[in-house]
């Protein structure tokens, strides 16, 4: 079952959700991703699993680093919309591969919701503490204690990086596709997060990400590492392809400074950051 056409008039343009998403910025120009086994994956690209491990961690940042309720709340809020309403509209518009843009026409169909972006801006307010997952700081510090390389790199539009970095975390690299230039799930992406980490091999970075469409498949198509992290929407409802292994799969960051400096030990890898 697909989402019906909504009854008012399509919207157009970049929605105001803290993540981009990876269908680029007109949904009518986007390709819905109805089947993640479709999604492209060269066999040959992945890192040998029995390689040393990775000695640079890079993050994704929506749902990785920052809970997205408020984001949320805050547009349910404005459009009139109940929260279980709102969110089980986006739920099913993940499952069914489509953007998140698609929620606004279905639960606003007679809004132009992009009218409301710079008051929904007033009210959200940014990135704050509060909004990061209560495991993201510690597990960075110690990250970062152990000798790991700390990079935080997502989609992200250019006016939450300001905020993220403002929000001083552990880290070595703040970087958001806007920077960049180019965003996920592009392999100039991941090719840029190589560079701003000072490596040139794939295998020394472990990229961890909820989405199984802009995180998991092409970190590890580029050759990386790769941890899909279980949280949030996408996390919860999307499924491994046939074929795709990541390194790591958690629900949470807690274990990932142990799993990684016993990386030899408990994966039967050998070597150390
Ligand atoms: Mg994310």
């Amino acid at each position: 079952m697909r989402l019906a056409e909504p009854p008012g008039p399509a919207t157009r343009g970049t929605p105001d959700a803290s993540e981009r998403s990876s269908g680029g910025a007109d949904p009518e120009e986007r390709e819905d991703l109805e089947d993640l086994d479709e999604l492209e994956f060269d066999p040959d690209a992945v890192s040998d699993p029995d390689g040393p491990a990775p000695r640079i961690v890079a993050f994704d940042i929506g749902e990785v680093l920052i809970d997205e309720s408020r984001v949320w709340a805050v547009w349910s809020g404005l459009l009139g919309v109940s929260p279980l309403t709102f969110a089980a509209v986006l739920g099913a518009a993940i499952v069914q591969g489509e953007d998140h843009h698609a929620v606004f026409p279905h639960v606003a169909p007679n809004v132009d919701w992009q009218e409301f972006e710079d008051e929904h801006e007033r009210r959200y307010g940014g990135f704050q503490e509060q909004d990061l997952y209560p495991d993201v700081r510690p597990c960075l510090s110690e990250l970062r204690s152990l000798g790991f390389t700390v990079v935080l790199a997502g989609n992200q539009p250019a006016r939450r990086t300001a905020q993220l970095r403002e929000l001083e975390l552990p880290s070595d690299v703040v970087i958001t596709s806007d920077e960049l230039g180019t965003h996920k799930p592009d392999p100039a992406f991941f090719a840029e997060v190589l560079r701003v980490a000072g490596t040139d091999d794939p295998a020394e970075v472990l990229y961890v990400g909820d989405r199984i469409d802009n995180d998991v498949v092409p970190a590890i198509t580029a050759g990386l590492r790769s941890c899909w992290l279980r949280r949030g929407p996408w996390g919860h409802l999307q499924d491994l392809p046939d074929g795709i292994e990541p390194d790591l799969v958690l629900e949470g960051l807690g274990e990932l400074p142990l799993l990684l400096s016993g990386w030899g030990e408990d994966a039967g890898r050998s070597g150390g950051p």
